[in-house]
C-alpha cells in the first residue's frame, strides 16, 4: 500500500466511486458510514470500513482520524451532518478536509469552516455541456470559476503554423501549455513551435477566451 492515507465519509454514489478509484490506484482508505448495511457494501472496496456517525466527536477521535492526511466528507443529503462532521475535522487537527457540496449556500458554509469545497454535480454538467457543445474537447480541468486548462483538438485553421504567428496569446489570449503529437509530448512549447493537423493542444487561460478556441472548426 502506498503511505497516503484516505479516509472517506458518508458511502453513497460518490463515496464509493471515490473509495473504489483510490483502492485500485494502490492507497489505503478508511470508509465510515453510520449505516449498517452501507457499510457491509464496503468491506470489499475499501482496506478499512466501520460504522461510525461522523457527527460524534469521540467516534471520530477513537478512529484516530486526525493521523489521516485527507479525510473527505462526502455526506450531501444531509446538510447538517455534512457541516458538522467538517467543524469536528478541522477542530481534532485533520491537515486537509474536502467536502461535498449540495449547492451553493451548503458550500459557502463549508469554505468558511475551513473545507476545501466540490461540486461534483455542478462540475460535471459543467463538463459534459461544454464537451457537447464542442465535439473537439478532450479533457477539461477547471483551476477557478473563472479559469480552465482544456484539452482539444487544434483547430484546422492553426495547421502549418507557428504560435506565434496564430497569435495564441496575444489575440485568442490563451497559453499553450503542452502540444501532444501521437505518442510525443511537447511541454512549455516556443513561440515558434509549428503545429499540425490532429495535433492535440493544453491550454490555460479565461473560460471565454477558451470557449472561443473551442468553437473553432477542427
Ligand atoms: P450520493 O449522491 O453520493 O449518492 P448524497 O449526496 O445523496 O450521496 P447522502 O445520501 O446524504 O449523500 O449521504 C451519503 C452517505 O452518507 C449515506 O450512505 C449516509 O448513510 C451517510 N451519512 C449520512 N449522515 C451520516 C453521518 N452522520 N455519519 C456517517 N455517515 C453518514
Amino acid at each position: 500500500m502506498k503511505n497516503k492515507q484516505f479516509a472517506v465519509i458518508g458511502l453513497g454514489r460518490f463515496g464509493m466511486s471515490l473509495i473504489t478509484e483510490l483502492s485500485r490506484m494502490g492507497y489505503d482508505v478508511l470508509a465510515i458510514d453510520n449505516d449498517e448495511n452501507t457499510v457491509h457494501n464496503a468491506i470489499d472496496v475499501a482496506a478499512h470500513a466501520v460504522q461510525a456517525d461522523a457527527t460524534d466527536e469521540q467516534a471520530l477521535k477513537s478512529l484516530g482520524i486526525r493521523n489521516f492526511d485527507v479525510v473527505v466528507v462526502a455526506i450531501g443529503e444531509h446538510v447538517q451532518a455534512s457541516i458538522l462532521a467538517t467543524i469536528i475535522l478541522n477542530e481534532l487537527g485533520v491537515k486537509k478536509v474536502i467536502a461535498k457540496a449540495q449547492n451553493a449556500l451548503h458550500g459557502k458554509v463549508l469554505e468558511k469552516i475551513g473545507a476545501g469545497v466540490i461540486y461534483p454535480e455542478r462540475d460535471m454538467a459543467i463538463k459534459l455541456a461544454r464537451s457537447l457543445v464542442s465535439q473537439n474537447i478532450l479533457d477539461q480541468i477547471e483551476l477557478s470559476p473563472d479559469y480552465s486548462i482544456l484539452e482539444l483538438v487544434a483547430p484546422r485553421a492553426f495547421a502549418g503554423k507557428s504560435l506565434v504567428e496564430i497569435g495564441v496569446r496575444k489575440r485568442l489570449g490563451v497559453t499553450i501549455l503542452a502540444v501532444k503529437r501521437g505518442e510525443d509530448i511537447i511541454v512549455a512549447p516556443v513561440a515558434g513551435q509549428v503545429i499540425n493537423p490532429g495535433d492535440v493542444l493544453v491550454a490555460l487561460g479565461k473560460n471565454e477566451d477558451l470557449q472561443r478556441l473551442s468553437e473553432m472548426e477542427s
